[in-house]
C-alpha cells in the first residue's frame, strides 16, 4: 500500500476535480450558503499521526454527526434506560420522517434519526437547564478532541429554530405520546443548537478518536466510555448512521459512520483511525456526495473495511 500521506492527499486531489458534487441542504438557509466546491479530510490514526489535506482545517456545522457525541453523553446519563424510549433499528426512512412514529407509539426507531435524536435530547435535559446541557456537550468535544476552538454557530441554530416545522411536529408528536418529558421548545433548543455545533474535520476526526480505540483516548490514555459502549455506538453507527442509505454505505464503505447535512461523516476504523471528510453537496439521501466517494476510495486503497479479512 502507498504511504497514507500520499493516499489522503491523492483522494482529495481527486475529489477537487470530482464533475458529480451533489446539493448542499436548502432547508437551512446558512447551509445553502456554503459553495458547494469545498472538500476536507483528516484522518487520525492509533499513534495519533495526522493526514489532512484539502480544507481540513476549515470549519462547518457538523448537525446531525452530534448525534454521536449526545447519544454518548445520553447513555453516561441514563445507561441503558434510554432504550426504553428509543430503538436501534434501521429506520429504512428518512431522517427526518414521521411515518413510523404513529404505529409504533412514539418510540423512534434509533437515536440518529432526528426523532430519535430529539428524544436523546430530552433525556440530557433530565433536570437541567438548556444552557447546562449545552455546556456539558461543549466541554465534552472539547476534551475529547483536545481542543477549546469548539464552539456553537448561533446564526445556524436561529436559522434552524426559524424553518424546522418537521422537527417541531416530531416532537409535539412524541409529546402527545408521553415519549418528551419537556416542553418541546426546550428539547429542540437543545437539539437545534448540538446540530449547530461547528468543527473542522481535523477537530472532528479528533473528538472520533474514542470510537477508534475501545472507549479510550489513544492520546491521553483517558477513558471516556467502556469499551462494550464504544463497540455497540460504532454498531448503530454503521446500521443506522446514513439513515435510509445505512445499507448503501455498509456495501460501499464498510465503517461505522455518521452523516450531517452539513455535509461531514466521521468514519470510525476500529483500532486504525478516525476519519472524518466534509463536502457540502449531499445525495438524494442527505448524505455527502463526494464524502461517501472519499472514504469509499480510502477504504479500497487502505483494506480498512470492517469486513476485510484480518489476520
Ligand atoms: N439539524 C438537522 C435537522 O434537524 C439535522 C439533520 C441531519 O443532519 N441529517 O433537520
Amino acid at each position: 500500500m502507498p504511504d497514507l500521506s500520499t493516499i489522503v492527499s491523492d483522494i482529495a486531489a481527486e475529489m477537487a476535480a470530482a464533475p458529480d458534487r451533489g446539493i448542499p441542504a436548502d432547508y437551512i438557509p446558512p447551509l445553502a450558503a456554503v459553495d458547494p466546491g469545498r472538500f476536507g479530510i483528516a484522518v487520525i490514526e492509533r499513534d495519533g499521526t495526522c493526514h489532512l489535506a484539502g480544507d481540513a482545517d476549515e470549519s462547518f456545522s457538523i448537525q446531525s454527526v452530534s448525534k454521536v457525541f449526545a447519544l454518548t453523553l445520553a447513555l453516561g446519563a441514563v445507561g441503558d434506560q434510554l432504550w426504553r424510549r428509543v430503538g436501534r433499528e434501521p429506520s429504512g426512512s428518512a431522517f427526518n420522517s414521521i411515518v413510523q412514529l404513529e404505529t409504533e407509539h412514539g418510540v423512534p426507531r434509533n437515536p440518529f434519526i432526528n426523532a430519535g435524536a430529539i428524544v436523546v435530547a430530552d433525556v440530557l435535559l433530565g433536570r437541567n437547564q438548556p444552557r447546562e446541557v449545552l455546556g456539558e456537550l461543549l466541554r465534552f468535544v472539547r476534551a475529547a478532541a483536545g481542543e477549546d476552538g469548539i464552539f456553537i454557530d448561533e446564526a445556524v441554530a436561529r436559522a434552524e429554530q426559524d424553518t424546522g416545522h418537521r422537527n417541531m411536529a416530531l416532537a409535539n408528536y412524541m409529546r402527545a405520546f408521553g415519549n418528551l418529558h419537556h416542553p418541546p421548545e426546550a428539547t429542540l433548543g437543545v437539539y437545534f443548537h448540538q446540530c449547530a455545533l461547528a468543527m473542522s474535520c481535523r477537530q472532528l476526526a479528533l473528538t472520533g478518536r474514542y470510537l477508534m480505540a475501545g472507549g479510550i483516548n489513544p492520546t491521553t490514555g483517558h477513558s471516556i466510555v467502556s469499551a462494550q459502549r464504544a463497540r455497540r455506538i460504532n454498531a448503530l453507527m454503521l446500521t443506522c448512521g446514513h439513515y435510509d442509505g445505512s445499507g448503501e454505505f455498509a456495501y460501499r464503505v464498510g465503517l461505522p459512520g455518521k452523516s450531517g447535512v452539513g455535509g461531514g461523516i466521521l468514519a470510525i476504523a476500529p483500532g486504525i483511525a478516525s476519519i472524518a471528510v466534509w463536502s457540502p453537496g449531499l445525495n438524494e439521501r442527505g448524505n455527502s456526495q463526494l464524502g461517501t466517494l472519499a472514504l469509499e476510495r480510502l477504504v479500497q486503497r487502505t483494506g480498512w473495511s470492517i469486513f476485510e479479512p484480518r489476520g
